[in-house]
């Protein structure tokens, strides 16, 4: 038996354990006391992290549908069958998703592949879905667009606003530093639809509707300029922007009365919220999909990154703008330039220095993609189904688009127009199922690796145990894939480090890294552009990344979501994540303890919405939006707010994302899944 340290594969808090090998086989996972992030603490998710690594119905060999049925074929044939296909495209009929959950070796590949070797535009992946306002919204205020403080320092702040994000249940050992706060005597506020394990620990509960937080930020703004309590000396030393902030904000339409109708948020628990958080002096927000998946993401971004500006709380422990990621390496696969408009570590592919050197650099004999933006996956979707002939072959790392992106019938139409769609996976999925060849993947214990969490601190994986079968590391078969293309020079790695050094080379943030330095427990938060450099845990210390190193206020109107309920959808849907599940299940759903504790999913209504309906607990009901329908248990609950139910996204069986909405924040591209109207009918069984 031993013991191979490594990081868990699933939310975006990052911690570490070890896996427990037996005769070569992962069969348990034990604490890891060193890890700083953890300190040996797991939350469900994290103690049965190898429960689904040796489930039968791993995918072990290439398979290659043949009319209609998947038949087993050898690497070569599989290879041989993608590589010929391929190569009969135009370079922009082709394009690559891929994944916030392999590693960031394997996010480098596909990104250098799509643009080298396929010298396609268009790559993307599922941050696209998540956390691409949070990219956009940040790196326009801030000059970067990430999480700016380390979670360690949370424990150190003495007020923190928790907005759209459920952090006990989905990012358990980052509510673990909240409760430490606490502890210590900090108010913890917390702003969200329903009252979840979060909002029972916290101080100050603000039970809003779904969609309203810039009225809500902006209303506070406005007590805090009000009665003086904004840090002027930090606005005038280190912001723009604050006079067109600051008349946006007083405007009636934010007077406290206004914006507690608006939010459905009494207006004496506005007013304590705004006083809590601007007088604290040390106050941080956290925030995650709540804030992120709507049509205003990159707006609701922004003005917590104002809200912070005009309290001064940037650059020091307990503050930041503290961005939740939800998938493991959301953050590192964003790093690594798997973005339709960036190389790694954000270098612009418009920027002509950048693409030239990544072209010099990566040696294609015959150049890479254009210096062009390409498509984003939610804008793919729509181009396959209104662009019909443009976009013809996608190449799918590691993504369940099936289960994960928003109305799931036009995705489904929009992979059905595709004339070629390969899926590399660890298992067989929803989106795998429409695949014409399916390759068999290594899982996060079986190579090694590195990956990025929420707060920038870049891990290593450790192989534990040979893949199943057949299956191969992700890098790997990309690697293959271009040696067949003729591109093999271009691709010479041996190990996965060789791989990460590359992209350091290439890679400002993270020049300094190297494995033998990510092997400690600390690890390393980018940037870290030295090999002598300690990494940084919190940005913005000084100065933020912006030309003139100043933060940018931005004035934001409030605007509402696309669609609001109406008497023909009277309920706004709002969707989420269960403690128990993750993502679109493929790993817990696997997992036998992880799935007893919540098999299916449920629609969560408020009892005088359920009385309304004449729907009783435990009721199959029918939830309608003008996508499609689903049929689903209801779960009456006081915890939700009246008007407002909740899904959670994992469950195939019942998809959220049958009804949610595919209208797009205008900048980010991110769907509104946080905010769709739906209506609800009671199931009436003939007897
Ligand atoms: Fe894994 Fe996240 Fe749970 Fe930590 S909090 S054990 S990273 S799922």
């Amino acid at each position: 038996m031993k013991y191979v340290q490594t990081t868990c594969p699933y939310c975006g808090t990052g911690c570490s354990f070890n896996l427990v090998v037996v005769e070569g086989k992962v069969e348990g996972v034990a604490p890891y006391q060193r890890s700083p992030v953890n300190e040996g603490k797991l939350c469900p998710k994290g103690t049965y992290a190898y429960e689904f690594i040796n489930s039968p119905d791993r995918l072990k060999k290439p398979l290659i549908k043949k009319d209609g049925k998947f038949v087993e074929a050898s690497w070569d044939d599989a290879l041989k069958l993608i590589a010929d296909k391929f190569k009969s495209y135009r370079p922009d009929e082709c394009a690559c998703l891929a994944s916030a959950r392999t590693s960031n070796e394997d996010n480098y590949a596909m990104m250098k592949f799509a643009r080298g070797v396929l010298k396609t535009r268009h790559i993307d992946h599922c941050a696209r879905l998540c956390h691409a306002s949070t990219v956009a919204g940040l790196a326009n205020i801030f000059g970067s667009g990430a999480m700016t403080n380390s979670i360690g320092d949370i424990a150190e702040s003495k007020c923190v606003f928790i907005i759209g994000s459920n952090t006990f249940e989905n990012h358990p050992l980052i509510g673990r530093r909240v409760m430490e706060a606490k502890a210590k005597g900090a108010k913890v506020i917390y702003a969200d639809p329903r009252l979840t394990p979060t909002g029972k620990q916290a101080d100050l509960f603000l039970q809003f509707y779904s969609g309203t937080d810039v009225c809500l930020m902006n209303g506070m703004m406005q007590i805090i300029i009000k009665n003086g309590w904004e840090n002027k000396e930090f606005i005038e030393k280190r912001c723009n922007g604050y006079e067109e902030l600051k008349k946006e904000v007083m405007k009636d339409d934010y007077s406290l009365e206004n914006v507690a109708k608006v939010t459905g948020v009494p207006a004496d628990k506005i007013k304590t919220a705004a006083e809590w958080f601007a007088k604290s002096g040390t106050s941080a927000i956290l925030y995650s999909m709540g804030i992120t998946q709507h049509t205003v993401g990159v707006d609701n971004v922004k003005s917590t990154g104002n809200l912070q500006m005009l309290t001064g709380n940037l650059g020091r422990p307990g503050t930041g703008v503290n961005a939740l990621r939800g998938q493991n390496n959301v953050q590192g696969a964003c790093d690594m330039g798997a973005l339709p408009v960036v190389f790694t570590a954000y270098q612009k592919v418009i920027d002509e220095a950048a693409h030239k050197k990544f072209t010099d650099a990566w040696k294609f004999p015959d150049g890479i993609a254009e210096g062009k933006n390409g498509y984003e996956v939610t804008v793919m979707m729509d181009v396959l189904t209104e662009k019909p002939g443009e976009l013809k072959c996608l190449y799918i790392m590691g993504e369940n688009p099936m289960i994960s992106d928003p109305d799931l019938t036009h995705v489904k139409h929009a992979l059905k127009t595709l004339e070629f769609l390969v899926v590399q996976d660890i298992f067989m999925n929803e989106t795998a199922e429409l695949a014409d060849v399916v390759l068999p993947a290594a899982c996060y214990a079986e190579k090694d690796g590195t990956q990025t969490s929420t707060e920038r601190r870049v891990q290593m994986w450790r192989k534990a145990q040979n893949p199943p079968g057949e299956a191969k590391g992700d890098w790997e078969i990309i690697a293959s894939l271009a040696a067949k293309m003729g591109y093999g020079a271009q691709f010479p790695w041996k190990t996965s480090e060789e791989v990460f050094n590359e992209m350091a080379s290439l890679t400002p943030s993270y020049g300094g890294m190297t494995y033998e330095r990510l092997s400690k427990p600390e690890a390393l938060h980018w940037p870290c552009p030295a090999k002598d450099h300690p990494g940084t845990p919190i940005l913005h210390g000084e100065k933020f990344g912006m030309p003139d190193g100043k933060g940018l206020m931005t004035a934001i109107p409030f605007k509402y979501q696309a669609e609001r309920p109406d008497k023909d959808y009277p309920f706004l849907l709002t969707t989420g994540r269960s403690i128990w599940q993750w993502h679109t299940g493929t790993m817990t759903r696997r997992s036998a303890s992880l799935e007893r504790e919540e098999p299916t999913g449920w629609i969560e209504m408020n009892p005088e919405d359920a009385k309304a309906l004449d729907v009783k607990n435990g009721e199959k009901v029918k939830a309608v939006s003008r996508r499609g329908e689903i049929e689903i248990t209801a779960r009456v609950t006081d915890t939700i707010k009246k008007g407002v139910m909740f899904i959670p996204f994992h469950y195939a069986e019942c998809a959220a994302n049958v009804l949610t909405i595919n209208a797009l924040d205008p900048v980010a591209k991110i769907p509104e899944s946080k905010a769709s109207a739906v209506k609800i009918q009671k199931i009436v069984e003939v007897k």
